[in-house]
């Protein structure tokens, strides 16, 4: 089983309803260690990315690659969301594109892995940022971590989802503890301890929603049936989007 495109387009478009959703907890977070914009930012990104799918749908410029949908989403987070966070998301979703592009579009198990890896290596060479700085690469860098570990235990592409979504989860919330080097939080240097990062958040969402766009993709294919019960129990054990504990 691999991942196509009609998963790549169910994760962009899972995350738009996840960030409209979480709008406001987002910018509660970045109110109280940045400036306050990043739920809007992010929402109006992602409702830029799914009308730039939407009005390609029946077009010549329709995406028929994981490749092409990351690319469209890149695009339209680079261009749509004002802070920092559209930059660096579109940093590592280009580069996850490049290496869906050099699996040829046949994305398994360590395929997925290798395109979230290549996600964190481009937010973090972006940003300049590595584990402990406190933002959203402090979410990356363990999901594909997970990824890989579950990729080489044999897990199906939703089963490798579902762990980087749950090390994504502790990912976001580890950076409470954390004091920020990178970005507007480091200008506040010890204050901006035991907050939420908000980009780390809105990462592990987005991870989450990969993860759910794969159960979906697995639960549609019968021969996949195993799969994607697996793939839901490794799901339920997290909370739902709405749960920042
Ligand atoms: P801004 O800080 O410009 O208002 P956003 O609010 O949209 O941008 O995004 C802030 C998030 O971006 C932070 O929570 C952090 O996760 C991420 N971020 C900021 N700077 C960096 C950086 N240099 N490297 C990695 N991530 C960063
Ligand atoms: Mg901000």
């Amino acid at each position: 089983m691999e991942l196509d495109s009609t998963w790549a387009q169910d994760w962009v478009r899972r995350s738009a309803q996840a960030m409209t959703q979480q709008r406001n907890e987002l910018i509660d977070l970045d109110r109280a260690i940045g400036d306050g914009d990043h739920g809007e930012n992010l929402d109006r990104g992602f409702a830029a990315a799914v009308a730039q799918l939407d009005a390609v749908a029946e077009t010549d410029d329709a995406p028929h690659t994981v490749a092409d949908v990351l690319r469209i989403t890149a695009a339209a987070l680079m261009r749509h969301v004002g802070g920092a966070a559209g930059p660096l998301l579109g940093t590592g979703l280009l580069r996850a594109a490049r290496e869906a592009e050099a699996q040829n579009d046949v994305i398994d198990s360590h395929g997925i892995a290798r395109i979230l890896d290549a996600a964190a290596q481009g937010i973090s060479a972006r940003g300049r940022a590595v584990v402990g700085d406190k933002t959203m690469v402090d979410v990356w860098v363990p999901a594909a971590q997970a990824a890989h570990r579950a990729a080489d235990e044999g897990g199906c592409p939703g089963q490798v989802l579902a762990a980087a979504a749950q090390a994504a989860r502790s990912g976001a919330k580890d950076t409470e503890a954390m004091v920020a080097k990178r970005g507007r939080a480091s200008f506040l240097g010890e204050d901006s301890r035991d907050h939420r990062d908000p980009g780390a958040q809105s990462s592990a969402l987005m991870l989450l929603c990969a993860a759910q766009a794969a159960a979906a993709m697995h639960a549609a294919q019968d021969h996949e049936a195993p799969c994607a019960a697996l793939t839901h129990e490794a799901l339920s054990s997290l909370p739902d989007l709405g749960d920042l504990s």
